[in-house]
């Protein structure tokens, strides 16, 4: 490999907005042949909105002073939404975040949780009930959060982000260069399944906790394939560490972006081939 090429094609990655840390990284992305996506922030724009909520007032207000508690974007839709209808919030007397599956408040005497089933099923909650709906909501690509007051359901907060405009794009270009691309998502099967199958993507790896992210990059690499890991979140820096090369979204934190070999300016997922095309034509230069 000649240094001046690597120069050449770092210089050139850079003014399109691909920030190499480093010419290695550069050489090795040609070898590429999967890419795992991160869905929030990543394929979508990681500012989600409540689309819909099923409880009554008094639901709503214990529901978003809870979230307050809460840096998730979900929290921050939901808080907004709230604020919109112009509820006041109370502050929280307790406050637990449960990594992947949601919230545990005390709001003056009462209990709230918000999250997954599996969240309000650990504590007792009966959510029957809501089953029907939850897979409504899901089936259109929502993140649909049950919620209970007191050890008893409540209703449904449901929430939905928008898909980057390239991201259709971005993805085809990829299939094209021959790559497996495959979404990476702690939300549930349903909701991934769908917004996978609105981008173009048909392999989904669902319901993954922040801390097994890694272990599901490290698992794919074990069947001998080269593995990059696009992703924004705090929760994506281990994958991101792990991954042949970590592609931060510029938008993302600044621990993704520690964490990455390559940051893309403005998360613009066209700059992912991009990237790849710079790469092999580098190689070819050398050879
Ligand atoms: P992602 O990988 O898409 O960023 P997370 O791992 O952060 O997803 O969250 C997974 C799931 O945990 C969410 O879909 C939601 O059901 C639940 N959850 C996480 N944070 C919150 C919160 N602040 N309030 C309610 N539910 C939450
Ligand atoms: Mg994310």
């Amino acid at each position: 490999a000649t240094p001046t090429s690597i120069m050449v094609g770092t210089g050139k990655s850079a003014e399109s907005g691909i920030l190499f840390k480093g010419g290695e990284h550069l050489e090795r992305t040609h070898q590429l042949d999967t890419i795992i996506l991160d869905k929030t922030g990543t394929v979508t724009k990681g500012k989600p909105e409540v689309t819909d909520f099923t409880g009554d007032e008094e639901t709503l207000k214990l529901l978003a002073s809870a979230e307050k508690g809460s840096e998730h974007p979900l929290a921050e839709a939901i808080v907004a939404y709230a604020t919109e209808k112009s509820i006041a919030l109370t502050d929280a007397t307790s406050f637990t975040a449960v990594p992947g599956q949601g919230i545990n408040a005390v709001i003056s005497d009462n209990q709230i949780l918000v999250g997954s089933r599996k969240l309000l099923t650990e504590n007792g909650v009966e959510i029957a009930q809501s089953e029907e709906e939850m897979i409504k909501y899901e089936t259109d690509g929502k993140t649909a959060m049950l919620i209970a007051v007191n050890g008893e359901y409540r209703g449904i907060v449901s929430v939905a982000d928008t898909i980057k405009e390239t991201a259709v794009e971005a993805i085809s270009q990829l299939k094209e260069q021959g790559l497996e691309v495959i979404m990476l998502t702690g939300d549930n099967e349903r909701t991934a399944q769908a917004i996978a199958k609105q981008v173009g993507i048909d392999q989904v790896i669902a319901q993954v906790l922040p801390e097994e992210k890694a272990d599901k990059v490290k698992e794919v690499q074990l069947l001998g394939k080269k593995v990059a890991m696009v992703g924004d979140g705090v929760n994506d820096a281990p994958a991101l560490a792990t991954a042949d090369i970590g592609i931060a979204i510029g938008t993302g934190t600044e621990v993704a972006i520690e964490a990455a070999d390559v940051t893309i300016l403005g998360g613009e997922l066209l700059l992912i081939p991009k990237a790849i095309k710079i790469s092999k034509a580098t190689i070819k230069n050398i050879r």
